[in-house]
């Protein structure tokens, strides 16, 4: 009997293969073997993730924030370990591996383990009118999260999203990316040392199939990055179920430089911004528009950049460009470059795959709007360059986008570059600098546009993960207004003169006339309903 490699049931695909397979992305080796999770046992990790959080919500914020502050010792004394883990099933050099995924998940438990017990107390809203009654908004965790996972910065994205949804009391099943499942791993192990209660964090070990059975499968809200096209089932799914979801999508980030930028500078930058991480970031500097005065002397400063990268092993070698992580993501690098130099894009330097995982840093020029490379995600170490006449030229064509995650402006006038970074349709823009503000845990992050619906990091980012209720009490001892039953005309018609005299567009003696007569008929209308 031959065993099919593939099962269906309730119209979804399931892996008969009981391990998930990772492998070195540099010798294509498998590197570890790790049990999957069957989609059908997916509700059981969201039913044990719910009874942990009952104890862990009914925490004080402070107790709560104490337990996500610990979390910095454990990533300070873990750091080569988790630096190593996420080299080796990634590629990437070390050096990105500590200061963009160690650091940056550091310095998101150092936020929300100090700054939660503010951002989420208790916040009393001021009214206008009712001045005998007051208001507040009282955040409550919503239960359980389903958070699913890249694998491009595999340790801080699921990091932080958990680290969000336990401060604000949550439990959380996380279901990393297939592609990284062993620094999937390491996280439910940073939280255990922290001491905080492993229940609290589930694994889903799997592919898209785990992912389509956790966001069925009961939880209350679901955080999702990655790709549009599975962002959008994510959504659809949740849509049908009511239940909330933030969506960390794709971008095609433009750059735009000014003919008064540091040339050296902005070249270095924007190679930074285009070949960190492979290019394998969702906010990679994918297209530039340079000014024509100094189109040529920045192509020429980035190509010898581009010409002095190394690129191999970044575990063990010496090196700043690593392999293509995931291997099907080759595949479209090539075909984007090769349908570019097709129509005409002329190659500066690299323009292909080498060694069957690797694609060489690419410089394109002569690029026009219509080619891929100009306006689909590459997600690879490419950077096509568009000369343009001028900064109103360049601000439409960046704008001319179906995705607005960054952008970027580079300017020795910073109020000028200010000017237009408020001009340009993206979640972040950064002036004179790049891919920085992931980092940086008080700042949002998201997209507009097919970038994404919500934000991860910052108050406003911790404050999805909870349900908002809003209180409103009175600070008088309760009595009965003039406008509930039984209803009065004269009432009504006293309400026209209020809305005159509060809103109406008349000189103020004539808005005071208003006041006065409306609540003259309302004392009036008050004593004869008392006198009856
Ligand atoms: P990428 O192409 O960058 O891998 P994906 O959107 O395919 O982007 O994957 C991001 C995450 O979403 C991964 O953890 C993947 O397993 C998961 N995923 C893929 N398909 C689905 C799906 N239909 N429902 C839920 N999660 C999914």
């Amino acid at each position: 009997m031959t065993i099919p490699d593939t099962l269906y049931c309730a119209n979804m695909k399931f892996s008969v293969e009981p391990n998930l397979k990772s492998f070195s992305p540099v010798s294509g080796e498998v590197i570890a073997e790790i049990a999957k999770t069957a989609p059908m046992e997916v509700k059981t990790l969201v039913t044990r993730a719910r009874q942990a959080q009952k104890a862990w919500g009914a925490l004080s914020l402070n107790a709560r924030s104490r337990k996500i502050k610990g979390l910095c010792g454990v990533l300070a004394e873990k750091a080569e370990d988790i630096a190593e883990t996420i080299s080796r099933e990634t590629g990437k050099p070390l050096l990105e591996s500590v200061y963009h995924e160690v650091f940056a998940a550091a310095e998101l438990a150092r936020f929300f383990g100090s700054d939660t017990p503010k951002i989420l107390k208790k916040r009393r809203i001021s009214i206008h009118l009712l001045k005998y009654r007051s208001s507040y908004l009282h955040y409550v965790p919503r239960g359980v999260i389903g958070i699913i996972t890249p694998w491009n910065y595999p340790f801080t994205i699921s990091f932080g999203d958990v680290v969000m949804a336990l401060a604000a009391g949550n439990a959380v099943v996380l279901k990393p990316s297939e592609i990284t499942p062993t620094i999937g791993l390491k996280i439910k192990e940073v939280i255990e040392a922290a001491g905080i209660d492993p229940d609290l964090l589930q694994i889903a070990m799997g592919a898209g199939d785990v992912g389509a059975a956790l966001v069925e499968g009961g939880t209350d809200m679901i955080h999702f990055t990655g790709s549009g096209a599975t962002g959008r089932k994510i959504a659809e799914a949740c849509g049908r179920q009511l239940i909330p979801y933030v969506l960390e999508l794709g971008g095609k980030d433009a750059a735009i430089v000014l003919d008064d930028a540091d040339l050296d500078y902005t070249a270095g930058a924007l190679v930074h911004g285009g070949f960190a991480n492979a290019g394998q970031v969702c906010a990679s500097v994918e297209r530039i528009y340079a000014v024509e005065s100094i189109y040529d002397p920045l192509v020429k400063r980035i190509v010898e950049k581009v010409q002095n990268l190394r690129q191999g092993d970044g575990l063990t070698g010496e090196v700043d460009v690593g392999p293509m992580i995931f291997p099907k993501q080759l595949a479209i690098v090539e075909s984007q470059v090769a349908a570019a130099i097709e129509a005409g894009a002329t190659v500066r330097t690299g323009g292909s795959a080498k060694d069957g995982r690797y694609f060489e840093p690419t410089v394109l020029t002569d690029v026009t709007d219509e080619m891929g490379v100009m306006r689909d995600e590459t997600f690879g170490p490419t950077l096509p360059i568009m000369k343009v006449k001028d900064v109103e030229e360049a601000i439409a064509k960046a704008n001319d986008s179906r995705y607005g995650l960054s952008a970027y402006v580079f300017t020795r006038n910073t109020q000028r570059g200010r000017e237009i970074a408020e001009r340009l349709e993206a979640g972040t823009v950064d002036v004179n600098d790049v891919l920085l503000t992931h980092a940086i845990p008080e700042t949002p992050w998201g997209g507009i546009k097919e970038s994404g619906i919500g934000v991860a990091h910052s108050a406003e980012g911790l404050r999805h993960f909870c349900q908002q209720r809003h209180v409103n009490y009175n600070i008088l001892p309760s009595f009965a207004m003039p406008w509930v039953f039984p209803y009065q005309r004269r009432i009504a018609f006293a309400g026209f003169d209020f809305v005159k005299g509060l809103y109406g567009s008349s000189n103020l003696f004539k808005r005071l006339l208003h006041l006065l007569r409306g609540s003259w008929q309302v004392v009036m209308a008050l004593r004869s309903s008392k006198k009856g």
